[in-house]
This record gives structure tokens, C-alpha cells and sequence, in this order.
């Protein structure tokens, strides 16, 4: 693919004519053109006249030819495809690898494993896509939420019911296999060439069930509504697995539970395993009009049938911690992402059309090792103490029902709602709460300080009307299990730790490229039993 960038174009001029200047830039004839498309749409307007900003991408019906046309100016550049194969090691494994966990970390690591040759079996103590939908609907209407069938839990893992960003700052060179398996397992074409592109929890459902099944197609074996329950060891060496169906014999497994399972962690932690406390961060989901973020981004140009849905990210340092935004969902909705019972959790998704009338995104603020003594129990058991400070203050709109607050009633500490235009979006209901009280002092006074910085980069970001749902608990880990360069567990020889749980990845992008990174690394030391 050949990417033109820096096409520079007024606001009443057509997409057509950015693909006609990138043509005319990279000296490319029409005729040899397989397919273009815009892979970046920006806004310049520092100097009066707001200007469209253009990166191109077009790919040849030759592929062969594209470097030839890659130094025709400074603004165009290629980007090759993924080539990604695997050796199989020697060494006999005279057992199926297990994989602990269905989220895209364990997905695509079993994808790879299957492929291969090795007919992993793969464990998910959540239930398969369709019964998992009817779960968090249910939860959604009525408040009666179950712990294993949740926003968190279940095929597809957390990022099921998500934006599907697929943005990542990993760039590592796997990320490009993990987009041209999803390609060919139904996600959108524009994926390939967009620079930040997105699925749509819609759409990512679809692909999910399509490389379960590609599993299954293989040898695989997916074992729903079982979870891990305990290691087997011997002599330093992982020697079976217990789960919910019983105990089965284990000399590799990828460890790939997510970032919520905390009764995992705990029967690492009872099996002598020690786990590292790795920062997280804490706060709330701010929601704006789509359209005020846009007017602030895109200044004239706002509303402009040519612009994507306007997203930010925004971070402030405030003395040693920083405050960021976090998983911005344009057009999105909050959501109910508890898993626990008695504890509230925000997150947020959209669909792939992003057409909905407010923007999402987590306001965070970092925290760490050294405000818990370094014991990620102490760590987990904040995250537990918040979430059940948010159910209790949420309750007053029903079970799971989440506390709000008015930006600016944040910052004077007041505690009120107004609903103006800007309509709260989380699905259990919203109650007026002084969300300031919920965390500790220290943390709310950083986050206000973050919040007046945000003012002065987003106009309009605290207006009155602008809203903050709590509390956003499931930024990332709290804890790490440490593996070696040989990718095992330091602790435990034939323990993958892997994806976010294990605080490898953070993100639907990274975590399968986590996941992609311990497959090979049991297949580049294993050979596959025959039969
Ligand atoms: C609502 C929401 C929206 C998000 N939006 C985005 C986004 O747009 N872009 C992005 O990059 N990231 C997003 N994320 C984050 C992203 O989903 C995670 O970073 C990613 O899913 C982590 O992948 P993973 O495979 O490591 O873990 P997970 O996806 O958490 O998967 C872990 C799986 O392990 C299972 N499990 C846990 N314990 C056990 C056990 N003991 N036995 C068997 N199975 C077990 C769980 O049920 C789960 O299915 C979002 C998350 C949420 C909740």
C-alpha cells in the first residue's frame, strides 16, 4: 500500500480531488490503481481559512510495483504487508497447550496455536457470543447481572462490547497480521488503510464467532462456561490445570484472563506465585454533545460532510501523577461494566457508524505501586472499595444505577445534575452523587486540576452542561506476573503470563498481538503430538 500524505485541499472541494493529487504526487497511472481510500482527514485551520488535510492511501493491482513509486516525493511512503510465519520447534508436546482466557490476547494466540498444528483446548469461564448478548441485555434491563456473562466475561473478552479501536503505540510489525485476520474473518475493508481505524461492537462480534470457529475448523476445542481454577505443579514445572470441568494434563499454558479476573489473580497469588503491583489509573466517563467537541476541533469546519467524528486525547501532568482521557468513543454510549455483584464500573462503546449524539471518554488519573506498599492486594481491594462507593451512590436510580455530576458542579464540589442537552448515555440509569467524595481527596483535587487544564485545549470541555458518570475503575491491570525472554512465567516453568491481565498489553490491538507473541513462542520450542 502506498500512502500520499499531506494533500492539502479547501473545504468545498471533493474526496475525488485528494485522490487526483496523490496520483499526480506519487507519478502513479491511473490505470495500475487497484483500490484507494482516505486514510487520515485532519483540519487545518491556523491561518484564517480552515484547510482539509488528506493522507491517501492507494494500493496497485501489482503490488510488486509499489516500492518504485515510493520515493516520488517526501510525502509518500510505503507500507508493506505482514509476512508472518512460524517454525515448529522440536521438542515433543506430548499434551494439547491450554489457553486460559477468550479475549483477543487468548484468541488470537489460540488462532496461531490451532494453525500450527497443536489443537489447543481453550478456556473461558464465560458463555459463547449469542448467550453472552442475552446476558449483558438482560443485565441491562434489569439490574440481575451475572458475574461470568458480562461486559467483561465471555467470548470475545472485554473488548466485545467496545469501540473496537484498533489504535495501538506498540507498532510492532504483528499488528499488521492481526488486521489482515480480522479482514479475512468480515471486519470493514477500511480497516487496512485507515490511520485510526475501528470495528464497531457490532461488526467485531461477527468476527469474533468467525475465528472461534476457524479454532474449531483446525482441532481446536473451546470449553464454555469453564475456568481455570488452579495450577498442577512439580519440580518448578507447570504439570496439569484444574477447572470447573475437572483437572487436565498441562505442559503449556497461556495464561490470558483480563484485567477483571480477581479471583484468578488470588488463586495465582494461593499457589506461591508472586504478583507485581503495576500502576492503573482511576476516575470517570465524561460526555459531551459530538458536536461541541467537533466545533472546538474543527473550528469553521465543523460539520463538514467530509470529516470523521471528531476524537481527542488529552493528558495533563499534575505534580508526580498525570490525568488523560482515555478510550474515546465519538458517538458512543457509557456502559455498565461491572462483573462483581454490588459494584458499579463505567466503560464506554459505540457502534460503527459512531452516530450517536454524545462523546465519551475516560478522565483518569495514574496510580501505582508505591500508593498501595506495593501489594496488589491492596491494589485490587481500592478497586473493590470504589466500586462498591459508586454502587451505593448510584443506587437511587435502581440496582447498578451509576453516580453523575456536572463537570463544573465537579469542580466547585457541589455534587448536582442538571440534564441539559447533553443526555446521560449509561444504560442503568444515572443518580446525582458529589463524585468527589467517592475517591480520595487527593485524587479528586488532581483530577479537577486536569479537568481546568482540558478547558484551555478543548473549549467548552467543562460547560455546564457536560457530564461525568462513575466510577471508571478497569483502565488497565493492577497487577503483573513477571515472564522471562523465553516468555514463561520467571516463577513457574510452562506458565505463559499473557495480554492485559497478565500486564502485557493494553488494548484489543495489543493484547492480540501479546497473544500472537507467546503462541510463537511455544510453537518455535514444541512439536505437535500426531492424532
Ligand atoms: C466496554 C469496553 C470498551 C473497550 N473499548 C476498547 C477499544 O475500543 N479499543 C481497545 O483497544 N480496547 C478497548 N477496551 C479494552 C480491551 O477490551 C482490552 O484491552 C482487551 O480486551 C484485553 O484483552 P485480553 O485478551 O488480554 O483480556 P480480555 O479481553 O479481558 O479477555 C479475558 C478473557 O478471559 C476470561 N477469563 C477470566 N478469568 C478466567 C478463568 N479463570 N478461566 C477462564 N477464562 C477466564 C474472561 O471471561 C475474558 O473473556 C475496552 C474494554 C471495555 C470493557
Amino acid at each position: 500500500m502506498i500512502l500520499v500524505r499531506d494533500i492539502r485541499l479547501s473545504l468545498s472541494d471533493k474526496e475525488e480531488r485528494a485522490y487526483e493529487q496523490a496520483l499526480r504526487i506519487a507519478r502513479i497511472p491511473r490505470g495500475k490503481v487497484a483500490h484507494w481510500g482516505v486514510s487520515r482527514l485532519s483540519v487545518d485551520a491556523r491561518h484564517g481559512q480552515p484547510k482539509l488535510v488528506y493522507t491517501v492511501a492507494v494500493t496497485l493491482k501489482d503490488e510488486g510495483e509499489e516500492p518504485a513509486f515510493a520515493g516520488a516525493s517526501p510525502c509518500v511512503a510505503l507500507q508493506g504487508k505482514t509476512d508472518f510465519t512460524v517454525q515448529n520447534g522440536a521438542e515433543l508436546l506430548d499434551c494439547p497447550p491450554v489457553v486460559c482466557g477468550l479475549g483477543p490476547a487468548g484468541l488470537f494466540a489460540g488462532l496461531l496455536l490451532a494453525r500450527q498444528g497443536f489443537r489447543p483446548i481453550l478456556l473461558e469461564r464465560g458463555p459463547a457470543l449469542e448467550e453472552r448478548v442475552k446476558a449483558v441485555e438482560h443485565f441491562s434491563a434489569t439490574g440481575q447481572l451475572d458475574p461470568n456473562a458480562n461486559i467483561q466475561f465471555g467470548e470475545g473478552g472485554a473488548g466485545t462490547f467496545s469501540d473496537g479501536k484498533l489504535t495501538t503505540r506498540i507498532g510492532d510489525e504483528l499488528c499488521g497480521f492481526v488486521t489482515q485476520t480480522l479482514l479475512a474473518h468480515g471486519a470493514p475493508a477500511e480497516i487496512a488503510w485507515k490511520q485510526k481505524p475501528h470495528v464497531g461492537t457490532d461488526l467485531l462480534r461477527g468476527v469474533i464467532t468467525s475465528i472461534r470457529k476457524e479454532i474449531e475448523a483446525l482441532g481446536g476445542q473451546v470449553w464454555f462456561s469453564t475456568a481455570l481454577t488452579g495450577l498442577v505443579q512439580n519440580g518448578g514445572r507447570l504439570t496439569a490445570v484444574r477447572t470447573t470441568r475437572g483437572e487436565i494434563p498441562c505442559r503449556a499454558l497461556v495464561f490470558a484472563p483480563g484485567h477483571s479476573a480477581r479471583d484468578t489473580f488470588e488463586m495465582l497469588m494461593n499457589s506461591g506465585l508472586t504478583l507485581e503491583c503495576k500502576p492503573f489509573s482511576v476516575g470517570f466517563r465524561a460526555e459531551h454533545l459530538q458536536s461541541e467537541i467537533e466545533k472546538s476541533l474543527y473550528h469553521a469546519a465543523a460539520g463538514h460532510p467530509a470529516l470523521p467524528r471528531g476524537e481527542y486525547q488529552l493528558s495533563q501532568h499534575v505534580g508526580s501523577r498525570c490525568v488523560y482521557t482515555f478510550c474515546m468513543c465519538p458517538g458512543g454510549q457509557v456502559v455498565a461494566s461491572a462483573s462483581e455483584e454490588g459494584r458499579v464500573v463505567t466503560n464506554g462503546m459505540s457502534y460503527h457508524a459512531r452516530a450517536g449524539r454524545n462523546a465519551n471518554a475516560a478522565v483518569v488519573v495514574s496510580v501505582g505501586g508505591e500508593d498501595f506498599g506495593g501489594d496488589p492486594r491492596r491494589a485490587i481491594a481500592f478497586q473493590r472499595e470504589l466500586e462498591r462507593r459508586a454502587y451505593e451512590a448510584g443506587r437511587a436510580a435502581g440496582p447498578y444505577g451509576a453516580p453523575a455530576e456536572n463537570i463544573q458542579s465537579f469542580l466547585e464540589g457541589r455534587g448536582q445534575l442538571k440534564i441539559g442537552r447533553v443526555q446521560p448515555t449509561y444504560d442503568r440509569g444515572v443518580a446525582p452523587a458529589d463524585l468527589g467524595a467517592l475517591l480520595p481527596q487527593e485524587l479528586s483535587q488532581t483530577l479537577r486540576a486536569g479537568l481546568r487544564a482540558y478547558e484551555r485545549k478543548i473549549a467548552g470541555y467543562t460547560a455546564p452542561e457536560a457530564i461525568l458518570t462513575g466510577l471508571e475503575t478497569r483502565t488497565s491491570s493492577p497487577v503483573r506476573l513477571c515472564r522471562g525472554e523465553d516468555m514463561q512465567c520467571t516463577q513457574l516453568a510452562g506458565l505463559y503470563p499473557c495480554g492485559e491481565g497478565a500486564g502485557y498489553a493494553g488494548g484489543i490491538m495489543s493484547a492480540a498481538v501479546d497473544g500472537l507473541r507467546i503462541a510463537r513462542a511455544i510453537c518455535s520450542r514444541y512439536a505437535p503430538a500426531e492424532g
